[in-house]
């Protein structure tokens, strides 16, 4: 039996106080992490701060034509806000392609954000795991990797971040909005999640007293030509093997604003701006798709286990694009794809 003590945040600066005076505190929104980490023994914090009734759960929209989302509107809300559906569809087809309806209903947005990896030796106690264990060792890079990931890895670990919302908020530019003791600020979402490098343990740039109380959204939402592509081992209910967000803004058949992100094959979100430059400008073919996915692969490493989504993210990517460019993001017969 391990104790902690729960206290229920009033407000939010009652949470970034509450979060500052206790060092062994977490936050718990939906549970649907949190809970199963510390059931497992990979989480013990002292004391759990419920900010599952804080007033952050508004979809509104900003007079720059954005969208500001509350840090605790449910995973489903979400995806079903008229407003999502309508201006930022990848976003919604994202989280739609994610966990399960029960798991979506209770699931936060702040909560996806800061969702740890699934790696199963960091699950494992019984196993070294320097994200678990800072300078206990890595149990995948020469243990079970298939699940892990190409790019972005380091020495000491080379985990995907499991999230499906996360790849199209990447995608979509999405803002970090949080507050801590010094105040708020606000954090690029590329800049939010963090490469493992020699810190593992280290998921993302927030600090450990700080809230997330909303995503901004920019205005350009794709809402036509985009494509969610997650390839997985069940059809539903599981993470990703790789997962591609793909959005295209068109003139004609020319590309004249392209976004691309992949899940399922780093520590975070992965973009690339270069595959999306060399894009521009392009016409949408299949010869163009495969040059932006080389280019995003260009450094890509598989491990005993994995090889295989090298040439699986190539094919997704394309394939992506290629659904995206026919706005047919649920098209399976993609027929002109090799
Ligand atoms: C069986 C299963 C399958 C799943 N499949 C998928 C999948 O396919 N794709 C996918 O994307 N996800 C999947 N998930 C993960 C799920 O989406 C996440 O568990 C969920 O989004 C986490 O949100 P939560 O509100 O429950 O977070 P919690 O469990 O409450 O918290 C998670 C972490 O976030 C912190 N936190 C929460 N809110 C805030 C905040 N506002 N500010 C600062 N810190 C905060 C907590 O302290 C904790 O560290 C799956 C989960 C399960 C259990
Ligand atoms: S890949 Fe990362 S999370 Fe998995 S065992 Fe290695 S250090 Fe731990």
């Amino acid at each position: 039996m391990i104790n902690f003590e729960y206290a229920r945040a009033s407000d939010v600066a009652d949470a970034v106080r509450l979060i500052s005076g206790d060092a062994g505190a977490k936050f718990i929104a939906g549970g649907t992490n949190l809970i199963d980490l510390m059931k497992e023994d990979v989480e013990r914090p002292t004391r759990l701060i419920d900010i599952s009734r804080l007033p952050l759960t508004t979809v509104e929209s900003l007079a720059d034509g954005g969208l500001r989302v509350g840090a605790l509107v449910p995973n489903s809300d979400l995806a079903y806000h008229p407003l999502i559906e309508q201006r930022y569809p990848l976003l919604a087809s994202a989280i739609l392609a994610g966990a399960s309806q029960q798991l979506r209903n209770m699931a936060s947005t702040g909560g996806n954000l800061l969702q740890r990896t699934r790696c199963h030796y960091f699950y494992d106690t019984a196993t070294p795991c320097n994200k678990r264990d800072p300078g206990s060792g890595c149990s995948a890079i020469n243990g079970a990797n298939r699940m892990h990931a190409i790019l972005g890895t380091s020495e000491a670990c080379i985990a995907t971040h499991p999230s499906d919302m996360c790849v199209a908020l990447a995608a979509l530019e999405a803002k970090v909005r949080v507050i801590g003791p010094a105040g708020e600020r606000v954090i690029a979402f590329a800049d939010f999640h963090r490469l493992p490098g020699d810190t593992p343990q280290n998921d993302t740039n927030l600090g450990r007293d700080e809230i997330v109380t909303a995503i901004e959204l920019p205005a350009l939402g794709f809402a036509t030509n985009y494509s969610y592509l997650k390839i997985r081992d069940r059809l539903s209910y599981a993470f990703a093997l790789v997962s591609v967000a793909a959005a295209l803004e068109l003139d004609g058949k020319t590309i004249k604003q392209a976004r691309l992100a992949l899940g399922g094959v780093a520590p975070k979100p992965w973009r690339d701006s270069s595959a999306e430059e060399a894009l521009h400008g392009q016409g949408t073919n299949p010869d163009t798709f495969i040059r932006a996915s080389d280019l995003l692969l260009r450094d890509a490493r598989g491990f005993a286990h994995n090889g295989f989504k090298i040439e699986l993210a190539r094919r997704c990517i394309v394939r992506a694009l290629t659904q995206a460019a026919q706005a047919n993001p649920q098209s399976q017969s993609d027929k002109k794809i090799r």
